[in-house]
């Protein structure tokens, strides 16, 4: 399939400030991208480069193989919802939600009709006649993406639209927007600096970092396969140590020396990576020897174990052990893993 947005070598400076380096992304047609990173990693600059509202320093943007590069918002086939929603507080819902479809010259009777159609799409059929003064956070949110998607945007660009809402909503309204994509089969591109909200949306992981790609794929790739130590770290958590490559795939550990297949050349200094859902307490093939239990916190479903481990008292080793696991603060006991889940990190 031809991808629907391709972003060709695209960089962006402000004075002396690179905000994106030499980025290149493919987006397929009806695909959920997440654009995922830390505060300052250029997430936004890319999606207004996308949406228009910033032509890049270098580099083309093709949508539906044309070059919208230096096209404006209102002339390329994407809408934005922004993270303040921006609705018109004095007009109501219905007319906040036709707005685009007003500018574009479409009448009054059909513009209402299609308002009241993708109200309904979002959930809230009976807000038309409303005030946006009159609904909740969560209501606001998905007026402002009725809003963008009345236009039918072939691209719907969205740059932290549940920042605004509490943990419970927000986790709520993830599920929605999945769902709503999926309906419309709109592509979306949404950007976001919580993994957890990148992890329940994405079909396409884009992990940034200082103004590049460090890592994307699907987001169940990206968290067990990371192309970077920093990929590792900003998906999931994990405890990460440093091995030197021997001979034969034998990597030195502060552990001793362990066998696993790596490319890296002999002698080269890397990283390696345990998720805590892989340590075990007990015997397994690799071990890392004797841990003092310092902290225990039952979380539910599973106990989040941290440990200091006796062969590297700097290191914290941080284990997801069964709810009903008898393990105690202050506790000396063995941890270990299997090979198979060792992420061997070469950048
Ligand atoms: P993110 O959305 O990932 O937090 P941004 O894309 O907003 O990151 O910003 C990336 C970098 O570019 C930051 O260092 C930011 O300070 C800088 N930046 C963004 N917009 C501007 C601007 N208009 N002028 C100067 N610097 C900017
Ligand atoms: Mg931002």
């Amino acid at each position: 399939m031809n991808p629907l947005v391709q972003v060709k070598n695209v960089s962006q400076h402000f004075g002396s400030m690179r905000a994106l380096d030499d980025v290149s992304l493919d987006i397929a047609p009806k695909s959920y991208t997440i654009l995922l990173g830390p505060s300052g990693s250029g997430k936004t600059t890319l999606l207004s480069i996308l949406g228009g509202f910033l032509v890049p320093s270098a580099g083309q943007v093709l949508i539906e193989g044309k070059d919208c590069t230096s096209l404006a918002p209102a002339k390329r086939p994407t809408t934005t919802v922004f993270q303040d929603y921006a609705l018109f507080p004095h007009m109501t819902v219905g007319a906040n939600v036709g707005f685009g479809l007003r500018m574009r010259g479409v009448a009054g009777a059909e513009r209402d009709r299609r308002a009241q159609e993708v109200l309904k799409l979002v959930g809230l059929p009976e807000a038309f006649g409303k005030k946006p003064h009159q609904l909740s956070g969560g209501q606001r949110q998905r007026v402002a993406l009725a809003r963008a998607l009345v236009v039918e945007p072939s691209v719907l660009l969205l740059d932290e639209p549940l920042g605004a809402l509490d943990l419970k909503l927000r986790r709520q309204m993830q599920e929605e927007l999945k769902a709503i994509q999926k309906r419309v089969g709109t592509a979306f591109v949404h950007v976001t600096h919580d993994q957890e909200e990148a992890m329940a949306l994405a079909d396409h992981c884009v992990v940034m970092n200082h103004g590049r790609i460090e890592d994307e794929g699907p987001a169940e790739r990206v968290y067990s396969r990371p192309a970077s130590r920093f990929s590792a770290t900003f998906m999931g958590e994990s405890t990460i140590f440093a091995g030197k490559v021997g001979a034969a795939d034998r990597i030195a550990t502060p552990f001793g020396e362990w066998a696993l297949a790596t490319s890296a050349k002999a002698g080269s200094e890397i990283a390696l990576a345990i998720r805590p859902e892989h340590v075990v307490t007990g015997n397994a093939p690799l071990s890392f020897g004797q841990a003092t239990v310092r902290d225990v916190v039952f979380q539910g479903s599973f106990k989040r174990v941290t440990a200091a481990l006796a062969k590297d008292p700097a290191l914290t080793l941080l284990a997801r052990l069964p709810a009903d696991a008898a393990v105690q603060a202050g506790e000396s006991m063995n941890f270990a893993c299997d090979p198979r889940h060792v992420l061997v990190l070469t950048r």
